[in-house]
């Protein structure tokens, strides 16, 4: 039997903890959008982390954990928590040092993607708040989930998941569990810093790949 000291009132919230905005510079999603999508997902919020843009909205009927993807000189780190702008090209060493020092969390974002790369977790000495286990944009989605559960384990870095979604629809196409004792902030943050999180998800279809890819081909070729 599980002994549990906490007050037992936790819930378990499904948090999409990596999406991207219009403000990414990449990405096709508005804010508006994301509530009702979340809703239809099923989701209790979202990260939104934009390339090297700290965001920190408020939404209305959902938790939105403040967040950021900073650009690391060796690859991508996400920062969760009121860590405003950190500056790109920094050594992974000094981007989690600046996120702790901010009362911040640091995880590796997509560490075993073959095709965009990703900060190897012995590539870093600073301590480490956790592993994406899994990214649904991940190439190849099973072998790099595969190696980043792998290491997670072996290191004992908390696992978790996020859609990397670059267009409405994706949202939520992987989350993280958060076993929170409320749907404060404080609290959520304070559940995943001790590590009761776990990843769950899949890839992002194919077919929502190619119409982001289309997208992109339209907006430059301004067909
Ligand atoms: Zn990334
Ligand atoms: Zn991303």
């Amino acid at each position: 039997m599980v002994h549990n000291t906490r007050s037992g009132l936790e819930m378990i919230l499904r948090i999409d903890t990596h999406i991207h905005t219009v403000l990414s510079g990449d990405a096709s999603t508005q804010v508006n959008q994301i509530p009702s999508i979340a809703k239809l997902k099923g989701l209790d919020g979202v990260a939104i982390t934009d390339h090297d843009r700290f965001s920190n909205h408020h939404i209305d009927g959902i938790i939105v954990i403040p967040g950021v993807e900073v650009s690391a000189r060796e690859g991508h780190i996400l920062a969760y928590g009121d860590v405003e702008e950190i500056s790109p090209g920094l050594s992974v060493d000094e981007t989690v040092r600046l996120i702790h020092e901010r009362g911040g969390l640091a995880i590796l974002a997509h560490p075993y993607d073959v095709v965009r790369g990703g900060v190897k977790p012995e590539m870093v000495s600073e301590r480490l708040d956790g592993i994406e286990t899994i990214n649904s944009r991940s190439n190849p989605f099973r072998l790099s989930k595969h190696l980043a559960e792998r290491a997670s384990r072996r290191l004992g870095l908390p696992s978790f998941g996020g859609s990397d979604s670059h267009t409405p629809e994706t949202i939520g196409d992987a989350y993280t569990c958060i076993d929170s004792d409320s749907r404060s902030l404080e609290d959520i943050l304070t559940a995943m810093r001790d590590g009761r999180v776990q990843a769950v998800g899949g890839p992002t279809c194919c077919v929502n790949i190619l119409r982001r890819a289309g997208s992109n081909f339209t907006r430059r070729f301004r067909i």
